[in-house]
């Protein structure tokens, strides 16, 4: 007997079945999915995670440990030791691949307004 994912409940109706969850549940589970993703961002504040696009040949850069820094426009209000997930996009979508690092210097001497070079170190 098929059984509702959320309650465990058996679940009686084609429908509900089709869905894995009973209609109550259904409602329910929406609600807890939008409740997780407002708390997924909220730890990433809490953490002080910035998720950043970066372009391929920048990535590699970054990835072999050449490229020490980033520069960057600060509308994020970066500061040392928050983490860096440098997300790889290319043609217009994230192909994937993750770089974590964190920022260990920061400075705008002679920099355009509002940008800030930041010194990283990529964790392991
Ligand atoms: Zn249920």
């Amino acid at each position: 007997m098929e059984a509702c994912r959320r309650c465990g409940r058996p679940l009686k109706d084609e429908k509900s079945i089709a869905l894995g969850f009973g209609r109550t549940c259904r409602k329910k589970f929406e609600v807890e999915e939008a409740e997780f993703r407002r708390i997924q961002i909220t730890i990433d504040d809490a953490l002080r995670i910035h998720r950043l696009k970066i372009m391929p040949e920048y990535f590699k850069a970054v990835a072999s440990k050449a490229k020490r820094f980033e520069i960057r426009k600060n509308d994020r209000d970066y500061k040392i030791g928050d983490g860096l997930l440098l997300r790889e996009f290319k043609d217009d979508d994230y192909t994937g691949n993750e770089i974590n690092a964190v920022i260990t210097y920061m400075t705008d001497y002679e920099q355009k307004k509002g940008y800030v070079v930041m010194g990283i170190e990529v964790c392991a």
